[in-house]
């Protein structure tokens, strides 16, 4: 059974908790990082989201939405907020071509090979000198009143540490530990926003699925399959909106699957983005959906939401033969594989020091101890299949920068949190949670509690001045 001591353990090796782990190892921290799966990456490997969004400004007010999430992909314009370890790993996977990047520069939605992914960002893990724990499960914690002062797993071992920090995605520690948060919509129920089981489908003939749209000006305006066309002559990724004549006309032939949990059609809500994967080098003929299937749920309520999850895999299924029916270029395609870890867009929410604001982001607000830019539009999916997407672009100077204290629960101590559950509204955290800002949120939290470790001190007590030198330091822009 695991018996350690160590400054920090990071409960969850997803998106902010690989970082976290890496900056708190090369700060000079014992670090032990806790991940029940087998696989670091979280939502981006596991969950098979294999696009880091944003690392630069996201442009969606002047150009419509789906014509600049066409190419995000390429599109190198505009200031890079987000570096440091987000960065290096981009340079990593350019180095074994499982990435569309340039050297010291990324996109403003970086496509990535999950599986590469996972490898390095375990080789960047141990080469920090942390150690990683898998099939480990954080189910308890230790504290001394309202000091949080290890964690309990799923075998009966125990981990001691100076600080935790909670990357598990849902807030588990912090949950565990009695900290307060909030979760749904103003606090009427518990229902998140919609939740998707991300898949993939083989053999795509994408000539045929790009020549597709050519019927159809009304769906896909000119300047939009102008662009498309480029993009796939170039062999450059892109992103491509799903077919809404044939989608309707698949509804009104019973040949479109409801999404779970609503009795709307689909026709609201997000019926999914297209994209070709990037893999070797090379735009391959396997397509990547991400689709709004399952409304109403509730993630931390396990048997609710297992019937969720089986009602998903059918959604999927049913999915792939419209595919193959309605959609140009599907004809001989399959399913290939669907997520191991099921995509939730929200769960638990904590309430920190400071609660970011919708407000805070589209003005683009600075703070006096921030820990980095972020240039991420609000993406919020609809709760209930009723409502449209909500895309905002974040303002000011195209980016707002995040305080360190949304990373800081109220009441325990001994405590840090990273990644989608950090203190915020809605809004706020329809931009926060983008994988790029969960990675720089994981980097200043593994920094903070490596800092805390070394100066005796609650992470709630970090000097924050110090906190920002060194995150500059280790390439963070500020
Ligand atoms: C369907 C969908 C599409 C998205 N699309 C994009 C996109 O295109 N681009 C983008 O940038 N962002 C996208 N996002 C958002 C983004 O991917 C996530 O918000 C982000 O990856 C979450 O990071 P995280 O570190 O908070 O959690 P995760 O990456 O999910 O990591 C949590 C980790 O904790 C582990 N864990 C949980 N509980 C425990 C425990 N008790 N003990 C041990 N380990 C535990 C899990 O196994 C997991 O590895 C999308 C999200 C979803 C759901």
């Amino acid at each position: 059974m695991t018996q350690k001591n160590v400054d920090v353990v990071v409960a969850g090796g997803g998106t902010s908790g690989f970082a976290a782990a890496i900056a708190a190892a090369r700060n000079g921290a014992r670090v032990c990082l806790i991940e029940r799966s087998t696989a670091l990456g979280g939502t981006m490997t596991n969950g098979l989201v294999p696009g880091i969004n944003s690392m630069r400004h996201q442009p969606c007010r002047t150009v419509p939405v789906g014509l600049s999430t066409a190419s995000h992909e390429s599109n190198f314009s505009g200031k890079q907020y987000i570096k440091g370890i987000a960065q290096e790993l981009v340079d990593r996977l350019l180095k074994l071509k499982a990435v569309y990047a340039h050297e010291g520069e990324s996109p403003v939605r970086v496509n990535f090979d999950h599986e590469t992914m996972k490898l390095v960002m375990d080789q960047m893990v141990r080469e920090a000198g942390a150690e990683i724990l898998y099939l480990s499960e954080v189910t308890g914690v230790i504290k001394d009143g309202d000091i949080l002062k290890g964690v309990v797993l799923s075998d009966g071992g125990v981990i001691h540490a100076k600080t935790v920090i909670d990357t598990t995605g849902d807030a588990n520690v912090v949950a565990l530990a009695g900290a307060p948060w909030e979760q749904g919509r103003h606090n009427v129920h518990n229902h998140t926003q919609a939740a998707s089981l991300y898949f993939l489908i083989g053999d795509v003939d994408l000539d045929k699925m790009i020549a597709g749209m050519d019927p159809y000006p009304t769906d896909f305006p000119d300047v939009y399959r102008e662009m498309l066309h480029r993009l796939w002559g170039e062999k450059k990724p892109f992103a491509m909106l799903s077919f809404p004549t044939l989608m309707r006309k698949a509804i009104e032939n019973g040949d479109y699957p409801p999404p779970c949990g609503t009795s709307q059609t689909a026709e609201r809500g997000f019926a999914g983005l297209i994209r070709p994967i990037y893999r070797n080098g090379k735009i391959r003929n396997t397509t990547m959906h991400n689709v709004d299937m399952a409304h109403m749920c509730d993630p931390t309520n396990i048997p609710e939401f297992s019937k969720t999850i089986s009602a998903m895999r059918e959604f999927v299924v049913k999915y792939a033969e419209y595919l193959r029916k309605y959609i140009p270029g599907y004809g001989d395609s399959y399913l290939l594989s669907t997520a191991h870890q099921i995509g939730i867009r929200e769960s638990r929410i904590i309430i920190g020091e400071y609660k970011m604001t919708g407000e805070d982001t589209l003005e683009g607000r600075e703070f006096l101890d921030a820990i980095g830019w972020c240039g991420h539009a609000v993406d919020v999916h609809d709760d209930n299949g009723s409502r449209d997407l909500e895309i905002h672009e974040v303002g000011g100077s195209g980016a707002y920068q995040i305080p360190y204290r949304i990373l800081v629960p109220q009441r325990i101590d001994g405590l840090l949190v990273a990644g989608r559950t950090v203190s915020s509204d809605i809004t706020a955290n329809g931009t926060l949670r983008g994988q790029a800002s969960c990675i720089l949120m994981g980097q200043a939290a593994g920094t903070a509690a490596a800092l805390a470790a070394k100066a005796g001190v609650a992470p709630r007590r970090v000097d924050v001045a110090h906190l920002q030198k060194q995150l500059k330091a280790d390439g963070v822009v500020l």
